[in-house]
Parts: structure tokens; sequence; C-alpha cells
């Protein structure tokens, strides 16, 4: 039985267990005239989302449109697996992340240099599919893609946490796919955390993006770390307050030459930011603690030290 819910007006949300993880990764449904899914997660949960579409009523061979945030192996990975099942689906992603779907040998190698852990897991995350050049669709900013009468999917360019990352609108609800663009909020949204993901994280473009997508006045937060969230408004200032505060840490650090403190302050405050959902979402908690907020403090220390050429 694959967790799956009704979370908006036509669109399910389907728990891919990321990473064996339960409330850890969504992928979305959405289910018109036309259908699309919204990220797939890595191959190991391939299955799961199969299994999460029938439960919805929906057959994997009626999906048009495979949408990825950003080809990430936690958001794309599973791509090329799971098309195999859609014989008419097209592959929809970021213009400059194609490539890399269609030949992802130098996404899984960045992957396995990024991680430092080879365990099994991530042996089997790395089992990535291409997908044939023809049905792959590069998309830009302001691209729509109708889906039926009352539902249009606009997509919107958000770099930052990655140069190939995008948002998506949907018209039906107000609400908007962010991907890893708001930041990774999980526990019942106790908890978030934005992944500044090396090499590619731009503490710049990663706060215009915030702005851009607040400015849209969405009505809900579809993230792909876990849930929708229905005070977008109040999210999004979180995102933008958590940056900043980054900001201001590692400017301080490096204002009085303590580069080295800020390490020591970031690490901090993420647990600090963590503390809440320890008790509840012991997984999540771990697997952030462990692999996501050492990944980010190094991907925001590097863009700092690249910007102010220090090493
Ligand atoms: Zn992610």
């Amino acid at each position: 039985m694959v967790g799956v819910k009704e979370v908006a007006e036509n669109i399910y949300m389907i728990d891919d267990n990321l990473y064996s993880i339960p409330e850890f990764g969504s992928v979305y449904l959405i289910n018109e005239e036309k259908k699309a899914l919204i990220d797939t997660g890595p191959t190991p949960s391939a299955n799961v989302v199969l299994d999460g579409i029938k439960e919805t009523g929906v057959s994997p061979a009626d999906i048009d449109y495979l949408i990825v945030t950003h080809i990430h192996l936690d958001h794309a990975g599973g791509a090329g697996f799971l098309i195999r099942d859609m014989p008419k689906a097209q592959a929809v992603v970021h213009n400059r992340g194609a490539r890399h779907l269609i030949d992802p040998t130098r996404l899984v190698s960045s992957a396995m240099a990024a991680q430092d852990r080879v365990d099994e897991g991530l042996v089997k995350e790395t089992e990535v599919v291409p997908i044939a050049a023809e049905r792959v669709k590069s998309v830009y900013d302001g691209d729509t893609i109708r889906l039926g009468e009352r539902q249009t999917l606009r997509i919107i360019d958000a770099p930052g946490h990655a140069p190939h990352e995008l948002c998506i609108h949907e018209s039906r609800n107000n609400g908007l796919f962010t991907g890893d663009a708001a930041g990774i909020c999980v526990g019942a949204h106790k908890a978030l955390i934005m992944v500044n993901a090396p090499p590619s994280f731009d503490l710049e473009l990663s706060l215009t993006t915030v702005k851009k997508l607040m400015e849209i006045q969405p009505s809900r937060l579809y993230y792909a770390h876990f849930d929708v969230a229905d005070d977008a408004e109040q999210k999004l200032r979180w995102a933008l307050d958590t940056l900043n505060l980054w900001d201001d840490i590692t400017s301080q650090a490096v204002k009085y030459n303590r580069f080295n403190e800020a390490e020591e302050r970031l690490m901090a405050q993420a647990y600090d930011t963590l503390e809440p959902i320890r008790g509840e979402w012991p997984l999540v908690y771990e697997y952030m603690a462990k692999h996501d907020v050492p990944m980010s403090i190094g991907g925001f220390l590097k863009y700092y030290r690249d910007k102010h050429g220090m090493n």
C-alpha cells in the first residue's frame, strides 16, 4: 500500500519512499484530460511510484508528461525507468538539464563524487536509464503546457539550488511545485533547510528565485520534500530568511577573519532547525543531519570562498 492522497483538485501526492524513508520524497500526479507526473524519484523508488499512480485509478500508459523539477537523482533519476511503462509520455526538463537525461553518464559520476557514501542505496540510485532524445522536451522560462480546460502549467526558471532547476505553476489551484528551490521542508513542515548543493549553488540566484516565487503569490506549495503547505507566503519568507541568516553568519565570520567559525555556527543553526522533528521523524532527521546539512554548508562556504577569492 503506497502513501497516496489527493492534495488539491485533481492533484495527488505519492510518497515515493525516498531512500526507504517515509515522508521524505513527494511525487505528484496531475490528473486532467492530459496527465502529468511532477518528478519521478530515483530508480529504487520507481515501482513505488508506478503503484502509486495505479492507486489513483490512472494507468501509467495514460501519462502524457513526465516533468522533472531538476535532474538531481532523487528527482529525476527514475525517469528513464518509468518512461518505459509510459509509451506516450514525453520527459519535460529544463533546457540546461536535457542532455543529462539523454546521456546520464556525467550526472551519475558527479552524484557519486558528491556523496561520501558508496553504500548499496547509492549504487541502486545511480542505476539510471537513458531516455531517447526524441522523447525529451527542453523547456524555458514562461513556457506553458495545457493539460485541460482549467489546468495550464507554466514553467518558471528557478536557478540557485541548481542551474537546471525549474518550478511549475498550476492554474487550477494556484499552486507551485517548488522542487528544491524553496528548500526542504519536512516533518509536517516543522523544519526547513535550504539545500545549497555544491558545486553550483549560487546565493544571489537563490535569493532572486525565492523572491520571484513570492511575487507569483501562490496559494500553496507542493514540496518535493515533503507534502503540501497551504501557507505559501510564510514558507517562502522562511526560505528567504534562512538564506539571509546564513549569509549574515558567513559575512560576519569573514569580516572578523574567522571564516572557520562560520562552519560551526551554520552547523549549530541547522541542528537547531532540525530539532523539532528529531523525535517524531527520526529517519528524516538522521538522513538530513548526516547528508543534507554537511552538503548544504559545504556548498554555501564554497560559494563564499569563490566569491571572495578565498581557499
Ligand atoms: Zn531533492
